[in-house]
């Protein structure tokens, strides 16, 4: 009998250049045993094109073509999509890049159908890249940049961004391994969430706070003066103050 996994292995045909591979050593939130690492097969696949009616890109090729995900993941992706045009004011998507969902190997959600790798966002209003190895420390761009890991930050726990390690200075990569379909939170100790939180500090928010990871007296000094600023009363370790303080740091 042939089993599941090899006519998956059989059909896994799409080239993936993005992060195949994740540290195991992130802590997962409280709340959620921590289920990064090991191998996983996936429930369903499905082929999607379009993300929040956008065609899907790959970014190496630069050719318009078909991904393969769980079909609840691409419609949280879509979900978010509405989420981040509705917030962002850029105006409708036109076309994304990627380096890819579902790919066969192991240590990753990718595997799962469960992850997606961004790289180039393209709106009606404006372009949003997360090829950090190509903008660099340029301003404008570096707002952008974490404006949207704030967007992908609030629909899946796991979003990592270039100061996450090398692999991730061409694409931000995101999974729902730990949030799976329910709403975010926020923990203090999860090295990946601080990371966005410090991000969007001071570049979005323009404030000092160091890129330590950690949830540190500066950071959490900064977080406290935006909150005040913007009347957000709910703190971050509080779902709808974790939303709160990711939605305005897409409005900007
Ligand atoms: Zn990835």
């Amino acid at each position: 009998m042939v089993s599941r996994r090899a006519l998956l292995l059989g059909a896994a045909t799409v080239p993936l250049a993005g992060c195949s591979r994740l540290a195991s050593t992130e802590p997962g939130p409280d709340w959620m045993p921590d289920r990064i690492g090991g191998c996983r097969t996936p429930d369903a696949l499905t082929s999607f094109s379009t993300v929040g009616g956008a065609p899907l890109v790959y970014e190496v090729t630069g050719v318009a073509q078909s991904f393969r995900a769980d079909p609840r993941f691409v419609e949280l992706l879509d979900a978010w999509a509405a989420d981040w045009v509705s917030l962002s004011g850029l105006g409708p998507l036109r076309r994304i890049t990627t380096y890819g969902a579902f790919v066969d190997k192991c240590d990753s959600w990718h595997a799962a159908g469960r992850a997606f790798d961004f790289g180039v966002l393209e709106h009606d209003g404006g372009t949003v890249s997360c090829r950090y190895d190509q903008f660099g420390e340029d301003p404008a761009q570096l707002r952008r940049y974490w404006q949207l890991s704030a967007s992908l930050a609030k629909w899946f726990t796991y979003t990592l961004t270039y100061r996450y390690n090398e692999q991730h200075h061409n694409h931000i990569h995101v999974d729902n391994g730990i949030s799976g379909y329910d709403e975010t939170g926020f923990a203090q100790r999860s090295r990946v969430q601080v990371m966005v939180v410090q991000g969007v500090v001071r570049h979005v928010f323009g404030l000092d706070a160091p890129f330590s990871g950690s949830y540190d007296g500066a950071t959490r000094d900064a977080v406290r003066e935006i909150q005040r600023s913007l009347g957000i009363t709910d703190p971050l370790r509080r779902a709808p103050g974790w939303q709160a303080f990711l939605d305005a740091a897409v409005r900007g």
